[in-house]
């Protein structure tokens, strides 16, 4: 029996609706506009179109929204001031600086130096720490839009076996966290694998859901899981293109067969996909109202 689908597209669209609710209330009762500032280093062209979409996504909700593109040469210094320039912006709530960075710059130095009140990609080590220990004002994007597909698609994870394939510091490590957190959305027992992992298939077909971020096309395949598994897929691998030169993407697992399996799964594109900018949007008017009362 094919799975339920999990749609990022549509959950995204209705949390979209719920921030330009709140969005109105804070200009409405405290003339508080949240805003957020991009900074985009040089012009690669992946990073061009995420900026552009977080600043679409801005103006769309009615977020002020502060974008400054620099060019690839720009100093270290240079970037560190236009950062402090934003930390003492009080109409900028969130800040945003677009990786990667050039190679001449030193990221992690650019990360610590964002205020951790605006570091609404929650990169910064206060906020990765209070992930950790469960006080997080902000989630990081990615693993925040995982937890409200699985809540939003009523999947509960209290007591279930979660499989995380993947450990990077912007998904894999802290979805795995979020999941071990004793709270809502938590409350799972987590076994996190990645390339030192021997045997795989053995850890993933023991899933009742089954979070995957590692960046290999269709890499998990249906004999890798159990019948009834909930699957999470977030690779976005471009694997070719259709005749009228349009990209084809691929996630980390082979839909096709796996769907046949899963009780739900996400599809790519269109499941965590959309889900990462809004996130980032909700991250911003929660900067913003923590502002409220404080001046
Ligand atoms: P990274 O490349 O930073 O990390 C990949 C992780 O996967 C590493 O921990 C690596 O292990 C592990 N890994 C790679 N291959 C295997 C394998 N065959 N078996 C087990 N583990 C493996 O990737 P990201 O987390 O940044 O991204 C992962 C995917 O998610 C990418 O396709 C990316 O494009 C996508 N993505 C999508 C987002 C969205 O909004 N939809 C947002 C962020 C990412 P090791 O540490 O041992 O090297």
């Amino acid at each position: 029996m094919a799975a339920k689908l999990i749609k990022g597209a549509e959950i995204s669209k209705q949390i979209r609706e719920e921030i330009a609710v709140e969005i109105e209330e804070l200009k409405g009762k405290h003339g508080l506009t949240p805003g957020l500032a991009t900074i985009l280093v040089g012009d690669d062209p992946g990073s061009k179109v995420y900026v552009g979409q977080k600043e679409k996504a801005c103006d769309k909700l009615g977020i002020y929204s502060a974008r400054t593109d620099i060019p690839a040469d720009t100093s270290e210094e240079d970037l560190l001031g236009l950062v402090e320039k934003f930390n003492n912006d009080p109409k900028i709530h969130g800040i945003l600086v677009q990786l990667p960075l050039p190679k001449h710059i030193d990221a992690t130095r650019v990360i610590y130096a964002i205020e951790p009140d605006k570091d609404v990609d929650c990169f910064h080590p206060v906020n990765v720490g209070k992930l950790m220990i469960g006080t997080a004002r902000f989630l990081p994007c990615t693993p925040h839009g995982i937890m409200e597909l699985l809540k939003r698609s009523g999947t509960d994870t209290s007591g279930k076996h979660v499989v995380v394939v993947g450990r990077s510091n912007i998904v894999g490590k802290p979805i795995a966290n979020l999941m071990l957190q004793r709270s809502p959305g938590g409350n799972a027992t987590v076994t996190l694998c990645h390339t030192g992992t021997k045997d795989l298939a053995a850890f993933t077909k023991m899933a009742d859901i089954l979070i995957v971020a590692i960046g290999q096309p269709k890499a998990i395949t249906a004999d890798m899981v159990k019948d009834g598994v909930v699957v999470i897929d977030v690779g976005v691998n471009r694997i070719g293109k259709t005749p009228e030169g349009k990209g084809i993407l691929a996630g980390d697992v082979d839909f096709d067969s796996v769907q046949e399996k899963a009780a739900a799964i996400t599809p790519v594109p269109g499941g965590v996909g959309p889900m990462t900018i809004t996130m980032l949007m909700k991250n911003t008017v929660e900067a913003a109202k923590a502002t409220i009362g404080t001046k």
